[in-house]
């Protein structure tokens, strides 16, 4: 909290009663620090009020048991220890001491951070983690926090340290958060946690039967376990002038700082595909100022996901903000800075970003001889077809419980839980993937936070108000709710989340 900031609420350690909370729960503060009061279960915690993902406020967020959950990303803390418990929270919260004498509840003393579990669990010795992004980072990290003592390496043939990926196409693009907001980690902790990670390293092949990678330079690596997070890359657009140097994809960071450097000088920009990255950009290089275009084949944006009143809504939002669209139409070719769309129709434009969909990496695992199936087909514990090669994140196509489908999704928390399932099952814990899939995107002042997952779905039933930015959306198929989506209901959608969690039993 800075310092002139006015704490919040009453001074918690002047005591404060029951009646005071308000649906469990009462913000305060002790000294210069806001702290929040929470009734669980006939007990009541203190805890730090803003999420360590990205400050969200958990005064407005759902407890679960013992739990908190935040309200915009998910995040989810012990009430007891602080402890991140669910990604994309990767760091823990201050939690206070509490006196109760009679009905006053009085906050004491901050407690102490508690120590890194020093358990040694009898492991092999040697885990490789192919890919330095949210699962492979959030796996490695998993590893050493279950106390895991061996060596761990992480291959990545990215340049840049695992980052906030979701940042590259909103408030970094846009010119809103500096680059040392990106790293998840800062480079001492690799060090101190004695996680080797290898940048700028590719991995060339898997070799199941010695155990071994081999890296592009020809060395090879040998291996217990193995986890494959190889994420995904943009699908490339396949027309006559893509290979041009102003038409670029958005992955990493360094397409993001292309992006940025292109955008410096350029006027006119034109988005390729209304996909949630693509719209993302659209709205960050708005902010920069650019004139923006955008060219998609579908009717209405996003519509497959969101179903057509979202996707007006979305358009509308983006037409309100300068966006100039052009759908049902799609780019022939481009000559310089010349595009000529199907219809005809010709934008100028001097940068050109391509969001037409990814496609998971998977190239190294079917060379492998790993089974895979639109991705690599993954066991409830994220295991591969062959024993002690797991994967995790983009690639992985696994047995979802709620839809009762194998399903791969493309999303930031899913790829982080399942790094942290993917780890603690290297450890030999045998624990099911079983979290309701959850991704949110940004556009402008509105968020979109979705759960559950609908491939396809016949009904849509639209609680509230869509453009008045305040609604929940229900997406299902023959009567079974697959997804809800949700602008500004964010506690609804916590509760949805709780619900199918729950439903699967
Ligand atoms: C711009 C952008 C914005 C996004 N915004 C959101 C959002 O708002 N919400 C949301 O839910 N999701 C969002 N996503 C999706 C989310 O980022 C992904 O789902 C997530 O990053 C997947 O994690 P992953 O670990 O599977 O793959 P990645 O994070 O892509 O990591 C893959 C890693 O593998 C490495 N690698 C690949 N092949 C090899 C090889 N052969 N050898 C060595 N290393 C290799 C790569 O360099 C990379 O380090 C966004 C994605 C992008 C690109």
């Amino acid at each position: 909290m800075s310092e002139d900031k006015t704490p919040s609420g009453p001074d918690l350690t002047k005591g404060v009663s029951l009646a005071d909370f308000k649906d469990g729960k009462l913000l305060g503060h002790v000294g210069s620090e806001d702290v929040l009061l929470v009734q669980a279960g006939g007990e009541i915690f203190a805890i730090e009020p803003a999420c360590s993902h990205y400050h969200g406020p958990l005064a407005e967020g759902l407890v679960v048991g013992d739990t908190i959950r935040c309200p915009w990303h998910h995040a989810c803390f012990s009430l007891r220890s602080g402890e991140a418990t669910r990604p994309p929270a990767l760091n823990a919260l201050a939690v206070w001491e509490i006196t109760q004498d009679q009905d006053r509840i009085r906050v004491q003393r901050k407690r102490e951070a508690p120590k890194p579990s020093a358990r040694s669990v009898p492991t092999p010795e040697r885990f490789v983690i192919v890919g330095g992004g949210a699962a492979g980072f959030a796996a490695a990290e998993t590893l050493r926090r279950e106390g895991f003592a061996g060596a761990i390496t992480m291959l990545s043939n990215d340049g840049a340290m695992p980052v906030d990926r979701p940042n590259l196409s909103k408030d970094y693009l846009a010119g809103n958060a500096p680059e040392d907001w990106l790293p998840l980690r800062g480079e001492d902790y690799y060090q101190s946690a004695g996680i080797d990670l290898r940048l700028s390293t590719n991995v060339a092949a898997i070799d199941p039967k010695t155990r071994s990678v081999t890296l592009g330079n020809g060395d090879s690596l040998r291996f217990d376990r193995l986890l494959l997070a190889t994420g995904a890359e943009p699908v490339k657009l396949q027309i006559p002038g893509a290979e041009q140097p102003h038409v670029h994809t958005l992955r990493s960071v360094a397409d993001s700082r292309a992006i940025i450097k292109a955008a410096g000088s350029a006027k006119r920009a034109l988005v390729i595909g209304a996909s949630f990255i693509g719209l993302e950009v659209a709205a960050s290089l708005r902010t920069r100022k650019l004139d923006v275009h955008v060219v998609a084949p579908e009717e209405r944006p996003m519509q497959k996901v969101l179903g057509s009143e979202m996707g007006d809504f979305i358009r509308t939002l983006h037409e309100e903000n300068g966006v100039n669209f052009h759908l049902e139409d799609t780019v022939e070719r481009l000559d310089g800075t010349r595009a000529t769309l199907k219809s005809g129709a010709v934008i100028e434009a001097d940068l050109v970003v391509v969001g037409i969909g990814v496609r998971p990496r998977i190239a190294l695992a079917e060379q492998a001889g790993l089974a895979a199936d639109r991705g690599v087909s993954v066991t409830e514990y994220l295991e591969t077809s062959i024993a002690g090669i797991f994967a995790a994140g983009d690639i992985a196509r696994w047995p979802d419980p709620h839809s009762r489908h194998t399903i791969r999704v493309e999303h930031w928390v899913v790829a982080e839980r399942q790094g942290q399932t993917a780890a603690r099952n290297m450890l030999g814990r045998r624990e099911r993937f079983d979290a309701v899939p959850f991704f949110w995107s940004q556009h402008y002042d509105v968020p979109i936070n979705y759960v559950g997952h609908a491939e396809s779905f016949d009904a849509v039933a639209i609680d509230g108000s869509i453009s008045g930015k305040d609604c929940l959306l229900k997406y299902s198929k023959g009567g079974h709710v697959l997804a809800v989506a949700s602008i500004y209901r964010d506690l609804d959608n916590l509760k949805a989340e709780f619900e199918m969690e729950r439903s699967r039993g």
